[in-house]
């Protein structure tokens, strides 16, 4: 199979492989889209079982990150770097600085940033070779953690399914929360502000505990959070929580929360949506913490300084972006993934045009 016959190959603009002999990079940077902007998103490192998973992975994430830019009405494309290799024993300063020239050889149409396997401080070393790097510290465009503001945005969209599908507030609205981690911590304290009852589960003991401390959430082991009875269900874990193993599972009539790629292959969002449940699209959901970064790379271009007016705005839009695609979804009567691939599609084609 060549990269044109890939299933995941979506009119990608660019995908580019990078090896370092000195310092044994192996990276990919897929790029699907500069028609709105230069290409933004994270940098993953992970131990792929082979080259080829690599760049499905790579191909796969910067479709992503072009629709998800494009619902947050950002001016960005989607890119997405991948590093080959195990994050917790192959990491070294000059990786990250080879990676960094690789940044650099595409001349600024992609910016890179954090993503599960790189931190802030391997990022410091590709800060060093590019500066076409966001989400560090240390300058006025800084934007720091993003999870607050995807923690608000979510917030929001789970409070506007509640509106749509029970009619109600959040009050005595149950929710289920899978991970509570950065993003799921933070949308933990502000459901449980707003009044809702809150069931948790995670892997991470010490992380369950203080987030029912703070909250008088009931804490459940991990498979069983599928079978809460609750009213809302919030992926805020890895991507795939919805699969056709799961979903049968689900009491909820909202699925709506922060993980990327919730749903597990292309054919779940019509089961979701053929069992009357109402899911708000993750991409669209938590953009707020690309909406960050996007501010930091615009302080960056500008030299100026990070403006946190400018993120509030937007993250207002994004609510009322979410919910344009629920409604469309309501009184169309398909799948609200459906609309929000077709919204993000036909605003990438009008950039392009
Ligand atoms: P995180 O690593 O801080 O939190 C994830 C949590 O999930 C951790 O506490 C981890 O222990 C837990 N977890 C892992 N496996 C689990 C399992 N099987 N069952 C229950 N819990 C499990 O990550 P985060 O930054 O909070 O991000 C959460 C999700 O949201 C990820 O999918 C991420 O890609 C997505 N996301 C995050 C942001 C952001 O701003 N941080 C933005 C957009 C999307």
């Amino acid at each position: 199979m060549t990269l044109f016959d890939s299933p995941d190959f979506e009119g990608h603009e660019g995908v580019h492989s990078f090896y370092d002999e000195k310092t044994g990079l192996k990276s990919i940077i897929a790029i699907h889209s500069t028609a709105r902007g230069p290409a933004a998103g994270g940098c993953r490192m992970w131990d792929y079982s082979s080259a080829g998973a690599a760049l499905t992975d790579a191909l796969r994430l910067s479709r992503g990150m072009s629709y998800k830019n494009a619902m947050a009405e950002l001016d960005l494309g989607g890119g997405k770097a991948v590093i080959i290799g195990d994050s917790r024993s192959q990491k070294t300063p000059a990786l990250f600085e080879a990676f960094g020239r690789a940044v650099d050889s595409l001349g600024g149409r992609y910016w890179t940033a954090e993503d599960v396997g790189v931190s802030p401080a391997d990022l410091e070393s590709t800060r060093k070779t590019t500066r076409f790097v966001a989400g560090l510290e240390g300058h006025a465009a800084a934007s720091g953690d993003p999870s607050p503001v995807t923690a608000e945005g979510v917030f929001r969209g789970v409070r506007l399914c509640v509106e749509r599908a029970l009619g109600r507030d959040l009050k005595g609205v149950h929710v289920a929360i899978q991970g509570v981690g950065h993003v799921g911590g933070y949308l933990a304290e502000k459901l449980h502000a707003a009044g809702a009852i809150l069931t948790i589960a995670d892997v991470n003991q010490p992380a369950l505990n203080a987030v029912a401390a703070k909250t008088g959430a009931t804490i459940v082991p991990t498979d069983a959070i599928f079978d809460v009875e609750a009213d809302v269900f919030a992926p805020c874990a890895l991507g795939g929580a919805i699969s056709a193993a799961t979903l049968p599972r689900l009491k909820a009539r909202i699925i709506a929360g922060a993980a990327n790629n919730q749903l597990a292959d292309a054919t779940i969002g019509q089961a979701v949506f053929e069992r009357g449940v109402l899911y708000a699209p993750d991409y669209v959901i938590n953009g707020g913490g690309i909406i960050n970064v996007a501010a930091e790379i615009r302080g960056l271009e500008a030299g100026g300084a990070f403006d946190g007016d400018w993120v509030a705005t937007k993250l207002d839009r994004l609510a009322q972006t979410l919910a344009e695609v629920i409604d469309q979804s309501i009184a169309e009567k398909r799948p609200a993934n459906l609309v929000a691939d077709e919204i993000a599609r036909a605003r990438i084609a009008a950039a392009r045009a």
